[in-house]
């Protein structure tokens, strides 16, 4: 079992959460081309080794967050609340437009990934 310390909850089985994937920067819309938007959305880094990931607690707080995990070993060194971001850490998704996301939820669609 892995668990996983949700910053509201404290540690859960990992499959109270959702992963959301690699914080990265929505593109414009208004200037993006068809090829950087689909890069945006099926282009992954996928590293071995320590990553900056976003997670979605579905079935605690249902809050983001964000945590860095090794992938090969599963070992999470730390989490964070959106505010509590670590220096040039990309902003967390679902948290600029929180009232479209919490009320409806990552799984209802929307502009997660
Ligand atoms: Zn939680």
């Amino acid at each position: 079992m892995i668990l996983l310390p949700c910053p509201w909850c404290g540690p859960r089985n990992v499959s109270e959460f959702r992963y959301v994937g690699e914080p990265r920067r929505r593109p414009d819309v208004a200037t993006t081309t068809p090829q950087q938007w689909r890069a945006y959305l099926y282009n992954h880094t996928n590293a071995a080794g320590w990553v900056r990931e976003q997670w979605f607690h579905r079935t605690g707080c249902r809050q983001y967050f964000g945590a860095e995990r090794h992938t090969i070993t599963d070992e999470v060194r730390r989490t964070w609340r959106p505010e509590q971001a670590p220096a040039g850490a990309e902003p967390l998704l679902g948290v600029t437009d929180r009232a479209a996301t919490t009320e409806a939820g990552p799984d209802a669609g929307g502009d997660v990934l």
